[in-house]
Parts: structure tokens; sequence; C-alpha cells
């Protein structure tokens, strides 16, 4: 926690629910917190909420000129990135089919959206959102990290990662290839002073995902029951369940720490289902 004051950290997704526990605790304990989302009112509106100095702005993480311009914004008012915590991220329709395993008859029932019915757009959606989302605001922050001492970059993976999920083939391979993309910019940092990790939450509700893994009277949905049935710890994750991984990960005491994906999951990748 102390070597976390003062500190300017920009974190993209930084008002969705995992990322925003994070720029809450973070601004807390006296780090300069600029959050990054989509739209500029609902990073106002949750800036406003979080104790301490925090920057609310809209901009798109695919785009590199608007990513730049946040930069500046930044560098002007408190100087340069010590770190980055790459948070936007998330899934479309499009790439994921209807049910996990295909039956034969499944080919020519029009009403189920088999593999064969996936839309590369949607593929094309998740991969730029969840990879070059992490790839753009990288070389524009990472920029100010380059021979500076204690700095870092998280990256957010997931534990579709290791072993993908049924359904959401798009991704469970980007967030692969943010964990592949980690391990890559970690070696390739390593003489810089910028340490790349990453982690890979488990199941956590979040806005994405609770009509998928809960009916609207909160009860579970067979997807919710089938994950909880296989999480060792029986729960979905808290988002301040991230928080230690995070400190310990942006802490000196990690010195020697980069290029890891460390799953926050109740150990379901350890879990072999039987
Ligand atoms: P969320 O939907 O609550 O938040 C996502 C945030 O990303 C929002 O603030 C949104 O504005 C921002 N965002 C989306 N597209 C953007 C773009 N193009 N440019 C800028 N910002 C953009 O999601 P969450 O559940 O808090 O997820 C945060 C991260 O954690 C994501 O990368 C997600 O894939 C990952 N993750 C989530 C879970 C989970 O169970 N919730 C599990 C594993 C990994």
């Amino acid at each position: 926690m102390l070597g976390i004051s003062g500190k300017v950290i920009v974190i993209t997704g930084g008002y969705g629910v995992l990322c925003g526990a994070m720029a809450k605790s973070l601004a807390k304990a006296g780090a300069k917190v600029a959050i990054i989302g989509l739209v500029q009112q609902e990073a106002d509106e949750f800036a406003q909420t979080l104790e301490g100095e925090v920057l609310g702005f809209g901009a798109n993480v695919l785009d590199k000129a608007s990513m730049e311009a946040v930069h500046q914004q930044i560098l002007a008012t408190w100087g340069p990135c010590d770190i980055l915590i790459n948070g936007a991220g998330g899934n479309h329709p499009q790439g994921t089919t209807d049910k996990p395993f295909m039956d034969v008859e499944d080919l020519n029932d029009d009403s189920i959206k088999t593999f064969f019915d996936l839309d590369p757009a949607g593929f094309k959606f998740v991969f730029e959102l969840n990879l070059l989302g992490t790839l753009i605001p990288t070389q524009v922050f990472a920029r100010d990290m380059v021979g500076r001492k204690g700095c870092s970059i998280i990256n957010i993976s997931s534990l579709s990662a290791f072993k993908p999920l049924t359904k959401v083939s798009a991704y469970s391979g980007a967030k692969a290839a943010v964990s592949n993309f980690t391990e890559w910019l970690s070696v390739h940092f390593a003489k810089t002073g910028i340490r790349v990790n990453a982690m890979a939450p488990g199941f956590f509700l979040a806005d994405q995902n609770r009509a998928l893994l809960t009916n609207p009277d909160g009860s579970l949905t067979a997807r919710g029951q089938q994950i909880i049935n296989q999480t060792p710890m029986g729960r979905f994750g808290e988002p301040e369940d991230l928080l230690s991984t995070l400190y310990w990960l942006l802490d000196e005491g990690s010195a020697f720490v980069t290029g890891v994906v460390i799953p926050i999951d109740g150990g379901y990748t350890a879990f072999s289902g039987v």
C-alpha cells in the first residue's frame, strides 16, 4: 500500500464492476487514478463517487488518437503514468454458440446457433476489444514508464484463457491471446524496468454476465449452478477478491515477478471436476 501513494495509475474499463473496485481502492490508498471507459458521463459520475484524486475519461481503447488525447491530459495534470491496468474487455453474442455441445440434428435446425452460424464479425469484435484493446493503451501509456523504477502493467485475462469455456469461443481465444501477449511483453520489456503481469479472474457477477448466471429473482441459472458446482470454494468471486493480488503485483515485494498470469477463481482452474 505504501508504494501506491502518489503513483499515477491509468485503468481502462475503470468504471466497470471489477476495475471499478480496483479504482476505488487505489484512489483511497493515495494513488492518482485515471479511469477510462466508453462513456464520459459514466466515467465522471463514477469518479465523483470515489474518495481521493480521480479523473474520469470517456474514450475508446481501440482508437489510438483518443488514447493519446487522454494521455496528454493526464501528463498535463499529474505527469507520467506509473501503472497501467488494462481492464477494458468483454464478449459478444456473435462469437458465442447456443449450446455447449453440437448434436448432429442441430445442423439443419435454424433455431440453433451452432459453430457454423458464428459470425466472423463477432470474433473480430471480441479479439479487437480484448487484444488490441490491451495493445493500444499499452503503446500509448507505457512510453512514460520506460527506464523508470516501479512501473508496472497489469492485464486482465480470464480463466477461459487456460481452458476454453464452452460456447464462448471468441472470448476464450481472445483472452488466451491476452495471456500470451502478457508473457511476450514481459520478456520484451524485461530490461526497461517495466513489469508486465496479468490476473485471470474466475466467475464474478458483472453486468456482462449477470443474465447468463442468475435469473431475475436472483436464483442461479443452469449455467450459473454448473459453475458453482465446478468451483471448489462454492461461490462467485467478489470484486474485492482481486485487490490483494493486485497490490502484491504492483508492490516492490513482487519486484522479481514478471510474465505471470494469476488465476483468482476459487480453485476453478485447479479442479478436474471429479
Ligand atoms: P464490465 O462490463 O463491468 O466493465 C467493462 C468496462 O470496459 C466498462 O467500464 C466499459 O466502459 C469498458 N469498455 C468496454 N469497451 C471499451 C472500449 N472499447 N474502450 C474503452 N472502454 C471500454 O466488465 P467486468 O466484468 O468488470 O470486466 C472487466 C475485465 O475483466 C474484462 O476484461 C473482462 O473480460 C474481464 N473478466 C471478467 C470476468 C467476470 O466474471 N466478470 C471474469 C474474467 C475476466
